[in-house]
């Protein structure tokens, strides 16, 4: 086993179990040379990178602040990952990154730009129907 391989993974974030699959030991050994360091544990990933990593890895920032989507789609064409035996529309991850929470129906970006998945720029149906009533309350 490499001692500066593990290293150089824990400075870069991965898990001890992530390390031990990657450089083949023991995550125990992980443990004992993150303690050593100092280092705090890394959020445990169960099988893959989460969806949020998956999200920022495919995509590309784009003119305006906008962020477009480099990766799969789906069959109906729809930006989408696959992880942990999950399919995750990139919107509803855009949309819990941003926001905390689940979106409720559909998720659009709100801004112009076709196809935009910026987190900042999703909307989800109970955000619209609220920017749709502020705006039938000022055009009143
Ligand atoms: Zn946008």
């Amino acid at each position: 086993m490499s001692r500066a391989a593990i290293v150089e993974l824990l400075h870069a974030g991965v898990s001890n179990h992530g390390i031990a699959r990657e450089v083949g030991c023991d995550h125990g050994d992980v443990a004992g040379i993150r303690a050593e360091l100092g280092l705090p544990d890394a959020r445990t990933i169960k099988g893959s990178a989460s969806p949020e990593d998956l999200f920022w890895r495919r995509t590309q920032p784009a003119d305006g602040g906008h962020l477009l989507w480099a990766g799969h789609r789906n069959s109906t064409g729809v930006p989408a990952i696959r992880t942990g035996g999950r399919m995750h529309t990139a919107g509803r991850i855009a949309f819990r990154i941003r926001w905390d929470r689940d979106p409720i129906g559909r998720v659009r970006a709100g801004c112009d730009a076709n196809g935009c998945v910026h987190p900042d720029h999703v909307e989800d149906q109970p955000m619209r129907d609220q920017y749709a009533a502020i705006f039938r309350a000022v055009s009143a």
